[in-house]
């Protein structure tokens, strides 16, 4: 591995995660190398502007699947937002047209009581009127107290600039820990 920080971004199945990841990447100036896949099984690595990587998470939660897929899911993710030490920030995907489920809650809950740095991302908002979107944001952001809630919207772009905003703060934060030494 080359050390460079990186951004993940987990969701339930279907919540708009590619799609968003696409969105992100249609800003001027940004090169999407590769796709880096079997790395590992199941999680995708965009390497970007060669200088941080996009870390596609797979979905959790689709109500179809085994428990045995789940359990995978979860060993899978799990190990990588616990033990990678690249790991910068995670972007924790909601559908801003419905109440977070009680998977998003024990994930946004397991990643604070991890130490991990998070924001969530609210999908689809251009699907809601404004005062709908007010109201969904408001009771998401009291689940998910103490981090920014960012409404977003492929359709429009709306979010797309507050999310880099945290985006490029979470590299700029773990490339300065980077610069230090570890201790032996
Ligand atoms: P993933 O399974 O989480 O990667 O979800 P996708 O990105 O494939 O999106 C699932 C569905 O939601 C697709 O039909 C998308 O077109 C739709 N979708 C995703 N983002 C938005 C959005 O911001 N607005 C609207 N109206 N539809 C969206």
């Amino acid at each position: 591995m080359d050390g460079l920080p990186e951004i993940a971004f987990l969701g339930r199945s279907n919540v708009g995660k590619s799609s968003l990841i696409n969105s992100l990447l249609q800003r001027k100036g940004l090169a999407k190398a590769s796709n880096t896949p079997g790395r590992t099984q199941s999680i995708n690595f965009f390497l970007i502007n060669e200088t941080f990587y996009f870390v596609d998470l797979p979905g959790y939660g689709y109500a179809k699947v085994s428990k045995a897929t789940r359990a995978d899911w979860g060993r899978i993710a799990e190990d990588y937002l616990l033990n990678r030490r690249e790991l910068a920030l995670s972007v924790q995907l909601i559908d801003s047209r419905h109440a977070p489920t009680g998977l998003d809650r024990e994930l946004f809950d397991w990643l604070g009581f991890n130490g991990k740095d998070r924001i969530v991302a609210a999908t689809k908002a251009d699907k809601l009127s404004n005062n709908q979107l007010l109201k969904q944001l408001r009771d998401a952001k009291e689940v998910f107290s103490g981090t920014d809630v960012v409404a977003c919207s492929v359709q429009t772009g709306k979010g797309r600039e507050e999310l880099w905003q945290h985006i490029e703060m979470g590299i700029k934060k773990k490339s300065k820990f980077w610069l230090i030494p570890a201790k032996e």
